[in-house]
């Protein structure tokens, strides 16, 4: 007989990881063996757009995995499971075949998912086999942080202060996960030719083939000691001078251990620059589960030396950055309370009937980062190089989308999605919603981007667009954001760049009137 962890793409790690946690404790306690299953599942990630590179960052942490789990003698199993509606039933089949006596999982909140596990939920309990899907995702569990009339926040501020409240008054909540120690039990025969033959960890899913599988790698190395080494630089060394990208990964030399300056310390002013490599890029690793959002947070309160946390501290780089993470939670708890936000319908379905542009040309251009607009271009051709945009460019390029192009979000969200490394349901229709503003943004409509005087806050240097736009590499101070109104036709024709696809001021009001009035012209 066994326990069985069911590890899945969203905590792909063996350090603080609750369930895994939990089904060695079990395991222990009841002198049976632990070992782990990982399930591909190549039709959800269609259903869900899951970029290549994702799928390829999942399978290479989970060669990692591999090994981490062989040096503790737990045998890793992994089955390629179609169509996706049968994986409940060949989970539990393999679960009677192993004589599994319990399984455990971290929950995950999408509603396919939430549905899966229920499935699986009843038909092994139906064989006698206990569940236990636990909550790990985030800081706070969805659900846990309520209005005084126990509703879910639907704003994030007063979500801000009851989650640190939250945080402050249950020191469970950032407790870590028992460690996992090598396996005592004697593994019975099946599972011990598991160890010693495991089955084999495709090189990539069909259908799923990452084009620039070697740019990734060296971009976003995979396994939980990098995610540990990206979080250690984030917290002491000081940023560097140049943006990663044109071949530089997120472990490129040329910090400089310093504390007092370190990319956290600074994070309260730096966030907003998408030049300054500033952030701590741990997306992909966090959108993974490579390193759990308790760890960083407990380093980051330990290394600021704070006990308390403050809502309204917008100085102060570990207070800021602790409400970033609290950001992840909020779109998670909004996704697990609003279901309806994971089914491409919009959080206020007041703008169900905004009528929106299907324009290929303009879509096809948005997606290329060739619109006319730099800052917009220099985003999406991070996206594309990289698989990762800073926060900024995020919101300046979706919200170049949505009321500039007047594209439906959904577009934009999915084109997002089958790009990034770090694609997460929850952050990026939660991100495309407020930025749509059909989500959770308090601010109406009318909050529109400048796409000019967007770029001149986001890249005060220049440094970004010259970066990711050569075809502007020569070009300094105003005429970078908007060369095509400051350089004579003839000379801006020269520089081989496009002229905006649409005129911001036009754009504008065609937004503000068709929100105004949803189903208008
Ligand atoms: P840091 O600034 O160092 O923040 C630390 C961590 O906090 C991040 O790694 C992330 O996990 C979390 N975080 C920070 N800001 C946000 C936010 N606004 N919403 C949710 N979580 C946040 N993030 C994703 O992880 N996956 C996505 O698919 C995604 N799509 C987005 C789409 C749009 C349109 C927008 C506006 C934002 C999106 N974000 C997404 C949120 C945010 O842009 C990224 O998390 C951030 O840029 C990652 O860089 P970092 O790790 O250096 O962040």
């Amino acid at each position: 007989e066994c326990v069985v962890y069911w590890m899945r793409m969203e905590d792909m790690r063996l350090k603080d990881n609750r369930a895994f946690s939990l089904a060695a404790s079990i395991a222990l306690e009841g002198k049976l063996s632990l070992m782990t299953v990982f399930l591909f599942s190549p039709g959800d990630y269609e259903a869900h757009d899951r970029s290549p590179r994702r799928i390829d960052f999942m399978l290479r942490n989970l060669r990692s995995l591999r090994a981490s789990l062989s040096s503790l003698d737990i045998p890793l199993y992994t089955a390629s499971i179609e169509p996706r509606h049968s994986l409940p039933q060949k989970l539990v089949d393999l679960l009677q075949e192993y004589s599994a006596v319990t399984v455990c999982a971290n929950m995950e909140y999408e509603v396919d998912e939430l549905r899966r596990d229920e499935r699986a939920l009843r038909l092994a309990l139906e064989k006698g086999i206990r569940c236990e899907f636990i909550h790990d995702k985030c800081i706070v569990q969805p659900g846990k942080v309520l209005t005084k009339q126990d509703k879910p926040y639907t704003v994030y501020s007063p979500f801000l202060r009851n989650w640190i409240s939250v945080v402050q008054g249950d020191s469970a909540t950032l407790e870590c996960a028992t460690p996992v120690k090598k396996n005592t039990v004697s593994l019975t025969p099946k599972l011990e030719d598991l160890l010693k033959n495991p089955t084999p960890i495709p090189e990539y899913i069909p259908g799923f083939e990452c084009k620039d599988k070697e740019k990734m790698a060296l971009y976003w190395p995979e396994g939980e000691d990098v995610a540990s080494e990206v979080l250690r630089r984030f917290l002491h060394t000081k940023a560097r001078k140049e943006q990663l990208g044109g071949g530089k990964g997120v472990l490129a030399s040329g910090e400089v251990d310093d504390l007092k300056h370190s990319r956290i310390m600074e994070y309260g002013e730096g966030r907003n620059r998408a030049d300054k490599d500033s952030s701590s890029r741990l997306s992909p690793y966090l959108a993974s589960g490579v390193i759990s959002a308790r760890e960083c947070l407990r380093q980051v309160l330990a290394l600021s030396g704070r006990k308390k946390l403050e809502a309204s501290n917008r100085e102060d780089g570990a207070q800021m950055w602790t409400q970033e993470v609290a950001w992840r939670d909020f779109y998670t708890h909004v996704l697990a309370a609003f279901p309806r936000v994971s089914m491409g319908r919009p959080f206020l379905e007041k703008f169900n009937t905004v009528k929106w542009e299907t324009d290929a040309k303009n879509l096809q251009a948005f997606k290329d980062g060739k619109t006319g607009y730099p800052i917009v271009d220099a985003a999406m051709r991070q996206c594309n190089e990289m698989g990762w945009m800073h926060n900024r460019s995020r919101m300046i390029a979706a919200s170049f989308f949505v009321k500039d192009l007047m594209l439906d979000w959904r577009l934009g969200e999915r084109y997002f999605m089958q790009s990034f490394i770090d694609g997460d349901l929850a952050s990026n229709n939660g991100g495309w919603q407020w930025t749509a503003s059909t989500g959770t943004d308090p601010q109406p409509y009318f909050r529109i981007f400048h796409p000019v005087s967007q770029a001149a806050k986001a890249d005060p240097s220049g440094d970004y667009i010259r970066q990711f736009v050569p075809e502007l590499s020569k070009l300094k101070g105003n005429v970078l954001y908007a060369p095509w109104e400051h350089m004579p036709h003839a000379e801006f024709e020269k520089l081989g760049y496009p002229a905006p696809i649409v005129d911001h001021k036009e754009a504008r009001e065609r937004a503000l009137r068709r929100y105004k009035n949803p189903g208008c012209e």
